[in-house]
């Protein structure tokens, strides 16, 4: 209860940022103190009658105002600067250094989070795993910090691609997880093809040097009620994993129903209809 409420005063204090309303808020907290302070005066010396009572009054409702009004604007102040450094705290904790995208960490809260949303909307939403083709060879030919240039570059090409709501992170090394609120596998399968169009025909050029990227992917989509955000993840990297061994530069769809899904090879039944042939795609190669 106490917890509680401290929660929702500190949430509350966390929504005063400009100086302007921290005055406000310091003044309302003043002025209660003090006509609380005045009310106990009054109830004090109320068959008292002296010449100076006047006075004692105006003291008891100006110092505790002044008291109060300026220890509470220090507090609000303080309370706004640490609250400020916390989430820029907590941003930092769930950023990626190089890339500048989420981290695994905060990927897998922001997922977590999405899922609960589109498990009680009802909602679709799909999840792409992708790793760079060959990457070990490009830090070998072309050195480390090429390496982390072209990560950096990737990271660009899928923040330049993907919609607005869209999560982007790095999820290790040189693999990436994007997770899509509201996509449907097929609309995942979609833009996880564009990614990879996009980034191959995107070469770093740094230093005189140009590196050719590629990238493989596995997507798949949420089942309603079925599926934890844990088996989300393996899922897509079980897709990635065959997307790899079907010769990469290549996106591979995981689903639960057997449909066809134009362009795309979908060979895993889970548990739906599991003796139906795999399904190969003529865009696959
Ligand atoms: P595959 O197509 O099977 O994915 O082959 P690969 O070479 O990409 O995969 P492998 O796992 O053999 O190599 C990944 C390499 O990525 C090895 C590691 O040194 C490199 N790497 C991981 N993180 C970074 C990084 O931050 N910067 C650089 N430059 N290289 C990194
Ligand atoms: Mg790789
Ligand atoms: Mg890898």
């Amino acid at each position: 209860m106490t917890d509680e409420f401290l929660d929702g005063f500190c949430s509350y204090l966390s929504k005063i940022k400009t100086t302007g309303h921290m005055l406000v808020a310091a003044a309302l907290f003043a002025a209660v103190c003090s006509l609380l302070s005045l009310a106990s005066t009054h109830i004090a010396f109320f068959n008292v009658s002296s010449p100076i009572l006047p006075f004692v009054k105006i003291l008891t409702y100006i110092m505790p105002f002044l008291l109060v009004f300026m220890t509470s604007f220090l507090l609000i102040r303080g309370f706004a600067r640490l609250h400020s450094k916390n989430e820029y705290l907590f941003e930092v904790a769930e950023r990626d250094d190089l890339t500048r995208l989420v981290n695994r960490a905060g990927f897998l809260r922001r997922g977590q989070k999405l899922v609960q949303l589109a498990e009680r909307d009802m909602s679709s939403l799909s999840v792409i795993m992708l790793d760079v083709d060959h990457f070990k060879s490009i830090n070998d030919t072309s050195g480390h910090t090429a390496g982390d240039m072209a990560l950096k570059h990737l990271a660009d090409v899928l923040r330049q691609t993907c919609r607005t709501g869209d999560v982007i992170a790095r999820w290790g090394g040189e693999e990436f997880a994007i997770i899509m609120p509201l996509a449907n596998a097929q609309g995942a399968a979609i833009l996880a093809e564009r990614l990879r169009e996009e980034v191959a025909k995107s070469p770093l050029h740094w230093n005189d040097k140009t590196v050719q990227l590629t990238i493989s992917a596995g997507v798949t989509e949420w089942r309603h009620q079925q599926d934890s955000f844990e088996a989300l993840i393996e899922r897509s990297d079980q897709g990635l994993y065959l997307a790899k061994n079907e010769g990469r530069n290549h996106v591979h769809l995981l689903r639960s129903h057997l449909e066809t899904v134009a362009g795309y090879e979908q060979d895993v039944c889970f548990d739906e209809q599991p003796d139906r042939a795999p399904v190969k795609s003529e865009a696959a190669a």
